[in-house]
């Protein structure tokens, strides 16, 4: 490092030495203050150390390069110079804040010190200059406490103490009740409390003073918290922290003055209004800090005119100027307004998508920028109901936020009390409150407005069951105790009865008592627009994972191109199907669960009628069933009792039946391909049913695509049996009824075994779709249902960077996909001559980051469930735009 290296950077009187761009370099706030400086903005002057100071003090031994300190006295020469007063001159003293700032806002850096320079002799000198002893006595007493506490370490709870004890004295409630002679003592006390804790007097040399503020910014940087910020973020490769320097302007000089913090719009709604709050006679964090209520900003025009005016034109030259959204600071000092801060700012979801869309409409920005600009996931926002932003009501309880969006509803304690409740009164919403869900809870949950579990976490039944249905879902609530003998829920010290109204939210994971107003959400004017946009960008197709005709057509609203997973087992639990389901587990013989499963067969044709009709032109992928089959039979003695009295058998031959398919793991058992390879007829129904509901539809003049997805296959040979007989009933099906149906088979891809022989399976299947939970699940060998005990302490301990079932593992994962689609796609060009239609079913395809992984391995769609049908959209316009910068497998 050179000692004619350029360490400071000064701004001010409508220039500067650094720019925007320079954020790696002086940090946010100090490029930005620069830039500020050059559009002519009043602000402030000051200079910016940079952040290649803090890296060369960290490289060198807590030493800086000899060249800051000529370089910082040259920029205090000219600071003072623009002001016209004199750090330490108690004549015409000048003040100045002391302010961190890194290349990203950073929770943990240091505080900023306000008011330094002040001194016991430069105090008396203020006063006077000013004719305000209070004010001047006011800051020296902060400046005491912000160094001490902020540079020094001194506990604030020591000089609050002190505050508290003059307050009690004097018989006063306010700061601002305390006169300047209380304030003089006060000081005298603060620098009492200084000395017991430090060892030494106040320095009483502003240069100290501004020394050791420096210094304790670059201290800060590797302080625990900013570390542990950084570490948790995966936040790296930042050099460290500028440190601004910046002359004092004051806000706190009586009523001409005053401070705010402002948004150039509106950051809940996105509307083109000033937004924000100011206070009159107020200093620094006062806005904040809620130490009196600020006024609206938009008040600040009849109070101060000229300076609301002002603050105006400044809104639209950073906007225009940044074109982007931005978070402002600043201070009126006796009618005179200054620029403290500007920054892009933080919004909802909605807040985006409307700002991003307005812009381009104004000309600031072009499509492709405001698709950059709208987080995906932030979409969630604008697609599920919400809280009534004006509902006060507080939660008394607060559980895992599963499934995003607010519900409220009539307390149920039981999936059958639900379904009761809703034939009873289909018009009340109802909100499942239980200990966890299981598959038989399925119909009762789906009723269910929203789902509120005690126990489980973000991989369990109810979360995975009720995202998939976008339905609102907390889990793992603990303060949650369900009684159901006696039909009460306690939550805390609070008692709800079944009946009662209940709301949770499942965006932040917060419980209340009562029923809480929701706004509903609707996919329309800037949110529509913006779609429309990413969909000419985007070549990934998206689909959805759905299978009910209610969920089909709400995810076409969406915007999804076809059904990329129907679930057949979600089909088998209504009320009468899921009798005729167990009378064909619990039979002896084929020609007893043939005779079951020939009740089934109208359900299931009605339903894929219903879901053809609803995706009239679009492709739909139906799954054949996957789970095993004991999921479908209670395993409560009751439960079993009252099955076996349905059925019209003994309650033993049910247990009986219970215990034969019980098994050590089910999720490597009895289930996928290798149920209709050992009880063909299932499989046989199954595809019956969907040849002639295409049939049905195709001849009431609609266009129909079924695809028939073989899951969990492993070998080639599981392939081609079931494949076989499929082909063989679908024929016999198409015979008998005269007409044709174009259909195609395919499988899923999700045994490692499979992604590995993908050529061999690519040769005998017209699709792949990779089923990425099981996948994941069989990859890392973790049980998706088992993984609470030890995916908190993986995540914690960074052993996974993020949970494997929420964002696709590119590393190990990804792999598997890039050698079944690479390999598939060549084996089926070879030997049909055809594309490999190549897709993703899993809850990844959702997933922002999963998305771009997909579009960059090649997919042609990924299907997710409806109400990330739009999330999945955007992402994939984003992945195009994307395109060139490489896509990292290291996180
Ligand atoms: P943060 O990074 O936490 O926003 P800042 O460095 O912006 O901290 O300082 C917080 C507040 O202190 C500012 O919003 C402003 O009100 C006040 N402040 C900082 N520097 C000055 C200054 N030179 N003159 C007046 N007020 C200042
Ligand atoms: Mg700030
Ligand atoms: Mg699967």
């Amino acid at each position: 490092m050179s000692d004619s290296q350029k360490f400071v950077y000064s701004f001010g009187g409508g220039k500067a030495d650094g720019k925007a761009e320079m954020k790696t370099l002086l940090g946010g706030k100090g490029a930005n203050l620069a830039e500020m400086s050059v559009l002519g903005i009043p602000v402030p002057p000051g200079f910016t150390i940079t952040t290649e100071v803090c890296a060369a003090y960290y490289e060198g031994d807590k030493k800086l390069p000899e060249a800051v300190k000529p370089q910082v006295q040259a920029a205090i020469a000219e600071m003072e110079k623009l002001v016209g007063t004199k750090l330490g001159d108690p004549a015409n003293p000048l003040l100045v804040s002391v302010r961190s700032g890194a290349a990203l806002s950073m929770p943990g850096m240091m505080n900023t010190i306000l008011n330094l320079g002040l001194s016991d002799a430069v105090v008396e000198g203020m006063a006077k200059k000013t004719g305000n002893p209070r004010f001047a006595y006011d800051g020296y007493r902060r400046l005491i406490d912000m160094f001490g506490s902020t540079a020094m370490g001194v506990d604030h709870e020591h000089f609050e103490h002190e505050l508290e004890a003059l307050k009690q004295a004097k018989g006063v409630k306010n700061d601002t009740d305390l006169s300047a002679d209380d304030l003089k003592v006060l000081v005298e006390k603060y620098k009492a409390v200084y000395k017991a804790h430090t060892g030494s007097d106040f320095p009483q040399d502003p240069i100290e003073q501004l020394w050791a503020s420096i210094m304790a910014v670059f201290n800060s940087w590797m302080g625990k918290k900013a570390v542990e910020y950084r570490r948790i973020e995966r936040i790296s490769g930042l050099k460290g922290t500028a440190v601004n320097v910046q002359a004092m302007v004051f806000g706190n000089m009586g009523s001409n003055s005053g401070t705010g913090v402002a948004f150039t719009r509106d950051p809940n709604t996105g509307a083109d209004e000033f937004y924000g709050d100011y206070l009159i006679n107020a200093q620094g964090e006062d806005v904040v800090a809620g130490i009196r209520t600020p006024e609206p900003i938009a008040q600040l025009d009849q109070e101060m005119p000229k300076v609301y005016e002002q603050l105006l034109g400044i809104r639209k030259t950073l906007e225009s100027h940044y074109k982007e959204m931005q978070d402002i600071e600043f201070t009126v000092q006796d009618g005179t307004l200054y620029m403290l801060q500007t920054r892009s700012g933080k919004r909802t979801g909605s807040a985006a998508v409307r700002i991003a869309v307005e812009m381009v409409k104004e000309g600031l920005i072009d499509q492709k920028t405001a698709l950059q600009r709208v987080n995906p996931e932030s979409l969630n926002h604008l697609l599920l109901p919400q809280l009534d932003p004006k509902a006060k009501d507080k939660p008394v309880a607060q559980g895992i936020a599963a499934s995003p969006g607010a519900a409220s509803g009539k307390v149920v304690l039981s999936a059958e009390a639900a379904v009761a409740h809703a034939e009873a009164h289909p018009d009340v919403k109802i909100l499942l409150v239980r200990k966890e869900t299981s598959p038989e809870d399925v119909a009762g949950m789906h009723l269910a407005s929203g789902i509120l579990t005690s126990t489980g976490g973000k991989a369990s039944h109810a979360a995975v069951v009720a995202r998939g249905w976008g339905k609102p879902c907390v889990v793992g609530c603990e303060a949650v105790r369900i009684d159901e003998k006696t039909g009460t829920v306690r939550i805390g010290e609070h008692t709800v009865k079944a009946g009662d109204y209940l709301t949770i939210n499942g965006t932040t994971g917060d419980v209340m008592i009562g029923q809480v107003a929701t706004v509903a959400p609707s996919i329309s004017g800037h949110f529509a627009e913006l779609m429309e946009w990413a969909d000419k960008i985007r070549t990934l197709k998206v689909r959805t994972n759905a299978d009910t005709p209610i969920d089909s057509a709400k995810a076409r609203e969406f915007g999804a191109e076809g059904i990329g997973l129907c679930r057949t087992e979600h089909m088998f639990f209504g009320d009468q199907r899921i009798t005729a389901m167990r009378k064909m587990i619990v039979a002896d013989d084929v020609e007893g669960r043939k005779a079951a499963l020939a009740e089934l067969e109208p359900f299931q044709k009605a339903d894929f009628v219903g879901i053809f009709e609803a995706m009239d032109g679009l492709p739909v992928t139906i799954r054949l069933l996957d789970p095993p089959l004991h999921e479908f039979l209670p395993h409560d003695d009751k439960g079993q009792a009252e099955v076996a009295k349905q059925l019209g058998v003994t309650a033993q031959k049910v247990k009986d039946r219970v215990e034969q398919l019980h098994e050590f793991n089910p999720m490597l058992g009895f289930r996928g391909c290798r149920l209709p390879i050992v009880y063909p007829e299932i499989g046989d129904m199954q595809v019956r049913a969907i040849i002639e509901a295409a049939i049905e539809v195709k001849k009431k003049g609609k266009s129909v695509l079924p695809e028939i997805m073989i899951p969990l296959v492993g070998t080639v040979e599981e392939l081609v049996f079931v494949k076989t007989r499929a082909i063989a009933e679908a024929e016999a099906v198409m015979k008998q009824e005269g007409t044709k149906v174009d259909y195609l088979i395919g499988t899923m891809i999700e045994v490692p075994r499979a992604a590995l022989t993908a050529d061999k399976i690519a040769e005998e299947a017209e699709f792949f779709s990779f089923g990425t939970n099981d996948l994941t699940q069989m990859t890392f060998g973790f049980s998706r249902d088992d993984i609470k005990g030890f995916m908190p302490t993986y995540l914690r301990e960074k052993i996974l960077p993020v949970d494997p079932f929420q964002t696709l593992d590119a590393n190990g994962v990804g792999q598997l996909i890039e050698i079944g689609v690479a390999k598939g796609r060549k084996a089926r060009k070879e030997k049909a001559g055809e594309h490999l239609k190549v897709g993703i079913c899993g809850e990844h395809g959702g997933d922002p980051e999963s998305v771009a992984f997909c579009h960059v391995v090649g997919m042609d769609y990924v299907s997710c469930s409806p109400y990330r049908v739009p999330i999945a959209r955007l992402a994939a316009a984003q992945a195009v735009l994307a395109e060139g910068k490489t896509i990292s497998r290291d996180r």
